[in-house]
Parts: C-alpha cells; sequence; structure tokens
C-alpha cells in the first residue's frame, strides 16, 4: 500500500470551536424536568389526513366513527375515495356507524420498530370488522382506556371474533385517531 493512501484528510471530530464546548457542557447540566409526566404518544406516528379522508377525522375528533358511503348504491366503502367501486358514482355521504364490531385480526409487533414503538413492543395491532359494514375493516390498536398506551391490553386476551368498541383518544394537540377497547373487559 502506499503511504499518501492513508493520508489524514482532516479531523474526525467537530471544530474545535470553543464555544461550541461551551454550550454543550451547559446543555446537559441543565437538571431534569421533573415536573412533566413522560408523554406516552411521544415519537408516535400521526395520521396526514388527505382531502378525501379529511372528513374522517373531523367526526373522530368529535368522538363519531364515519364510514363514507355511496350516495346512489349505498355501498361504504374504506378508505376514502372519490368514485364508488360498485357503480362508480361520485357521489358520497359520511354514515354514521355505532362503533361497535369484531377483531378480524391481529398482530403482535416485535422489534426492530421505530424507537418510540420499540419502547412499547409487544404491543397489538387490530384489524376490525365493523358490526354494521362487515366488508369495512378498520386498522388499529386495543387498549385499554381511550388514552392508555399502546401495550395496555395482556396480549394473552387477543381473540379473533372477540367485540370491541370505538373510543376517541383526546391528545393535546394531535389528530384523534380512533382506537378500540374489548367490549368485555
Ligand atoms: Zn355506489
Amino acid at each position: 500500500m502506499r503511504a499518501d493512501h492513508s493520508r489524514p484528510t482532516g479531523p474526525a471530530t467537530g471544530p474545535a470551536d470553543p464555544s461550541v464546548t461551551v454550550r454543550d457542557s451547559m446543555t446537559t447540566s441543565l437538571p431534569p424536568d421533573t415536573d412533566t409526566p413522560p408523554d406516552p404518544a411521544a415519537g408516535l406516528l400521526l395520521p396526514v389526513p388527505d382531502d378525501d379522508g379529511a372528513p374522517f377525522w373531523e367526526y373522530a375528533a368529535r368522538g363519531e366513527l364515519r364510514v363514507q358511503t355511496c350516495a346512489d348504491c349505498d355501498e361504504p366503502r374504506f378508505p376514502p375515495r372519490p368514485c364508488c367501486p360498485h357503480c362508480q358514482s361520485f357521489g358520497a355521504r359520511w354514515q354514521r356507524m355505532s362503533g361497535r364490531g369484531r377483531i378480524w385480526s391481529y398482530v403482535l409487533a416485535h422489534p426492530p420498530l421505530l424507537p418510540a414503538y420499540a419502547a412499547l413492543a409487544p404491543y397489538n395491532a387490530i384489524v376490525v370488522e365493523l358490526a354494521e359494514a362487515p366488508r369495512i375493516r378498520l386498522v388499529g390498536n386495543l387498549v385499554a382506556a381511550p388514552d392508555a398506551a399502546l401495550n395496555s391490553v395482556d396480549p394473552a386476551r387477543l381473540r379473533i371474533g372477540a367485540p370491541v368498541k370505538a373510543v376517541f383518544p383526546t391528545p393535546p394537540g394531535g389528530p384523534t385517531v380512533p382506537r378500540w377497547m374489548l367490549e368485555r373487559p
């Protein structure tokens, strides 16, 4: 190997500006904030509503589970989209559901996961078949209370076919994502 191949190309660490070191040491010497409880939803991903799905999230924020339904043939459809796949109508309304359904399928998530999710694993993700619209299946999480953590239900309690009901957490500043609780906790 020629000697100049191992020639150093520059400093391997950051700049030697002493002000950087001073700022770092000030930041790390701050006492921990013990007044704020840890946010169980910190770092979790939030939905990004689009034009077709915006009403779903607006109704959810009011505690209502509504499914886009064709205004001509009355078939519900999900996810929301402009055109009915059954009759090609562009007419639609938002039909209110009771919020009741059954677990149609589920998984238990294990790492590798994003850090905020890895801290909660194993947690469940369930697919719920709606009582009034069995062909409509929504993905969500089974929880012990509307604002409880994703891992608040013992995985041993998950059963295909178990009756569930929709609940609506009230996050401080985020969209309301419907979640599910067992009808018979
Ligand atoms: Zn239709």
